[in-house]
């Protein structure tokens, strides 16, 4: 007798499933490439274990995905011969979402449905997406190396539960069959599928076929007998791997569709670079920035890098390796010449062939970003309201690239009354005034304080433009950043603050007078202040306010002061 066992899903796929069958109907044919992507990254994993154990392959070595279709009983069926399944890992893997901030994730929903199908697309559907078009999925999966015996077969409508059992199962790897809804039967078409599946899978490295049926022997037009050609699998995708053709051969949707493939994203990327790059040390990086930030960026968790390869075999995914943390959100892959295969994120820590593939790497990208930021600045802008403040970490990090770095942060500044962050340093620079010396800025815990900060006065009346930072991170990244094209950074929140060579003869005069008239008050504002400050002086930097806190000249300024104070020094 066979064992059933009902389980429920999490309650974040049932939300999932729900959504997606409900926002995706004008893109229902993505569940192909979800599922022939997974096949693809089972037969990765496959050869990656089957480096150091060959008997995985149980004399089966020619990893391919089978795609059969069956009209009159409106079934797909996708096989692979990779990685396979234990009964644990399919109730694990096809039961709940293993992603970080999972939870975080759905609880932003709004309940929403055009807006939510957006985020559901950008958290990415993966395998649940055959529910678009199936109103019933049979998995049978057995892993790669285990008895036959210990097969699994896993069934659900896509409701609240699913059936899992053990089974026989005679061949290793996957094989799902997809029992299509009433409106759905186009997917057991066998053209429909040909056509989806050169759409969106000719680039993956691994041989898609779909069966071809006989054709029975048959008279030339001279009457020769034209041989019988028997049924046969035949390929269907081009099955090379994106990144070892020629730039030249490739087009925008190849790299579109392969970016889909190797971020789980559902979105299309911003930009990508592809450089193939030769001499000492040998690799190809396929480089890709997305179009929106993940919903867990900064959820120190989650898992980023790239997904590194050795001369075409696949060997790890998320390696952080080759990228620095303020590059984080960047996707796409890594092949690697010179690495050992049985490398290891042990080995990849300590490397000189990381490292410098690492520097290669950064390089590449900021250069990607210094040209989008002057060849598309609305492509910029958009990038950086999504990513600025993951850049913003760069100057600490990144020393040998600050100045690169520092030339694409973009502020607000007083200059742009919108409030955007659309300012880089080198527009400020050239709207500087004459005889000014210094980039000045002032930071506050949001931009509209630091928009209305009374430190500004002088500056409006002077028309001189001031960067305003309303982000947390602000402060320390300006506590790494003293200069950028030889103008020093000011904040004008220091007491040291001297517009004085901007002043004409006549203000200066002024200025004279009025400090002797105030002398009398500074002292008895002293006197009732007492410990609570360090100094109290007259001052020509503010204009309507009576008076301001400034921090000293070598002191922290009060907004650090804060930061570190809720940070519990
Ligand atoms: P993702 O591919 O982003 O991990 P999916 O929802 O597409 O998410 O798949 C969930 C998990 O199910 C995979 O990570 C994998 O562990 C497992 N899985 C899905 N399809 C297969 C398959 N054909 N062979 C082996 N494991 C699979
Ligand atoms: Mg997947």
């Amino acid at each position: 007798t066979v064992q059933q066992e009902t389980h429920g899903f999490q309650t974040e796929v049932k939300q999932m499933l729900h959504l997606m069958i409900h926002s995706l109907y004008s893109n229902k044919e993505i569940f192909l490439r979800e599922l022939i992507s997974n096949a693809a990254d089972a037969a990765d994993k496959l050869r990656f274990k089957g480096l150091s154990d060959g008997s995985l392959y149980e004399n089966d070595a020619e990893l391919t995905v089978k795609i059969s279709v069956d009209k009159e009983a409106g079934t797909l069926t996708i096989a692979d011969n990779g990685i396979g399944m234990s009964k644990e890992d399919a109730i694990a893997h096809l039961g709940t979402i293993a992603k970080s901030g999972t939870a975080d994730f759905f609880s932003k929903l709004s309940g929403d449905q055009t807006k939510d199908s957006q985020l559901i697309g950008q958290f990415g559907v993966g395998f649940y997406s055959a529910f678009i078009v199936a109103e019933k999925v049979v998995v049978k999966s057995r892993a790669a190396g285990a008895d036959k015996a210990e097969g699994v077969r896993w069934e659900s409508a896509g409701e609240g539960e699913f059936t899992v059992s053990t089974i026989d199962k005679d061949t290793r790897g996957t094989e799902i069959t997809l029992f299509l809804r009433e409106d759905e039967k186009e997917f057991a078409d066998d053209w429909r599928v040909r056509s989806i599946i050169t759409k969106y899978s000719d680039h993956i490295n691994i041989p898609v076929q779909m069966f071809k049926e006989e054709v029975p022997e048959s008279d030339g037009p001279d009457g020769e007998k034209v041989p019988a050609v028997p049924g046969h699998w035949e390929l269907v995708n081009k099955a090379t791997a994106l990144w070892t053709r020629e730039k030249s051969d490739i087009s925008d949707e190849e790299y579109t569709e392969f970016y889909k493939h190797v971020s789980h994203d559902f979105a299309d990327p911003l930009k990508w670079s592809h450089n193939r790059v030769e001499g000492k040390t040998e690799y190809t990086s396929l480089l890709y920035i997305p179009a929106k930030a993940p919903f867990d960026m900064w959820n120190r968790d989650q898992a980023h890098g790239l997904k590194l390869y050795v001369q075409r075999v696949f060997i790890m995914d998320d390696a952080e390796q080759f990228m620095p943390t303020y590059l984080r959100f960047v996707k796409g892959l890594l092949d690697s010449n010179d690495l050992p295969l049985n490398v290891s994120r042990e080995i990849l820590q300590d490397n000189k062939i990381t490292q410098s593939i690492r520097q290669g790497c950064t390089k590449r990208v900021l250069q990607m970003l210094e040209k989008m930021a002057k060849n598309e600045p609305e492509n910029y802008q958009s990038f950086w309201s999504e990513f600025g403040n993951v850049i913003k970490e760069g100057p600490a990090e990144d020393f040998a690239n600050k100045e690169k770095i520092a030339g694409l942060l973009r502020f607000s500044s007083t200059a742009d009354e919108s409030g955007k962050q659309s300012v880089s340093l080198e527009d400020y620079i050239g709207r500087m005034k004459e005889g000014q010396e210094k980039i000045f800025y002032v930071t506050a815990d949001s931009y509209q304080a630091a928009k209305t900060s009374p430190h500004l006065e002088i500056f409006r009346k002077k028309g001189i433009e001031v960067l305003l930072m309303g982000e947390r991170i602000d402060e320390w990244l300006m506590s790494h950043l003293s200069e950028f094209n030889e103008k020093q950074f000011q904040s004008i929140a220091r007491a040291d603050l001297d517009l004085s060579d901007l002043d004409d003869e006549e203000s200066k005069k002024a200025k004279e007078t009025a400090e002797k008239e105030v002398e009398g008050i500074l002292e008895r504002v002293k006197t009732a202040l007492g410990d609570r400050v360090e100094n109290v002086k007259f001052t020509h930097r503010l204009t309507d306010s009576p008076a301001c806190i400034v921090a000293d000249e070598n002191g922290m300024t009060t907004q650090m002061a804060k930061l570190m104070a809720s940070a519990g020094q």
